[in-house]
């Protein structure tokens, strides 16, 4: 892999089907109708899991881990915004004796339920020895009703300050950062499936960051009324915008090559 080029970090959170009271996971079941497209491309894609579907669909997940990277999404996916210090680190726990048993080593990465992440977060996981976060959104979509991560932030990844995660500095997790296209505009399922493509297609007519996250979730490919749009549409743009971004020159990476190229530069 040529790293320092021009990267796209491609990854699907995996969890229960969020529309839904009760918890369904009928977006695992079908997940693998996302998971040819990113076959078809050769791309190693992050699997961002939680222990609630490690546990459930763990022959499943053990298929998906020879082509994609299983990364770690909580246990229960429960907001970290609502779980005290202790509770966030059970969450944690639970999941990484549940992954060690399974694929006899540790998961390096982490997201954060929703994208809450804050200074508290980052020492846990790097207390629990995960290698990089990808929580922080440095341009949250302001017209979007977002409960996650907000303000400023590096665009690229970064190793973050002590005091203040919004900025570099020391720490020894790497975070890499859900960057979008112009304007903030994050190039994630909700978004794929209700803007038109010709949109992805003219922003990137004239500008192509180094550095950008293509981000779903497992339920983005149910046709229900919380998506207000066609999993059709969905399919059928995120194929394109993955075609796009191939004539761009981007190479598609998962988050471990992420914390390979960048930890070389750390030392
Ligand atoms: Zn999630």
């Amino acid at each position: 892999m040529k790293s320092k080029n021009k990267l796209c970090f491609v990854s699907i959170d995996i969890e229960h089907d969020y529309a839904d009271k009760e918890k369904f996971f009928r977006g695992v079941e079908n997940l693998d109708k996302i998971l040819d497209i990113f076959r078809k491309h050769g791309i190693p894609a992050t699997l961002f899991i939680t222990g609630d579907v490690l546990e459930k669909y763990k022959e499943t997940v053990i298929k998906w881990s020879k082509d994609f990277e299983i990364a770690c999404h909580s246990y229960s996916h429960r907001f970290w915004n609502t779980l005290d210090h202790k509770e966030r680190q059970g969450e944690l726990d639970k999941f990484k004796i549940l992954y060690s048993s399974i694929f006899k080593a540790e998961p390096i990465g982490f997201r954060s339920p929703s994208h809450l992440i804050d200074e508290d977060a980052l020492h846990i996981l790097e207390e629990e020895r995960f290698s990089y976060d990808s929580s922080v959104v440095p341009n949250y979509p302001f017209f979007k009703k977002y409960r996650g991560y907000k303000g400023r932030a590096p665009a690229v990844p970064y190793y973050p300050h002590r005091t203040d995660i919004r900025r570099k500095g020391e720490m020894n997790i790497l975070e890499i950062p859900v960057a979008g296209q112009l304007f903030g505009l994050p190039l994630a399922g909700i978004w794929i499936a209700r803007i038109p493509f010709l949109v992805f297609r003219s922003l990137f007519s004239f500008y192509n960051p180094p550095f950008i996250t293509v981000n779903m979730h497992s339920w983005d490919i149910l046709d229900n009324s919380f998506r207000k749009s066609s999993v059709d549409q969905f399919f059928s743009s995120l194929d394109r915008i993955l075609s796009l971004l191939e004539t761009k020159d981007y190479t598609f990476v998962n988050g471990r090559q992420i914390y390979e190229i960048f930890s070389k530069d750390k030392r």
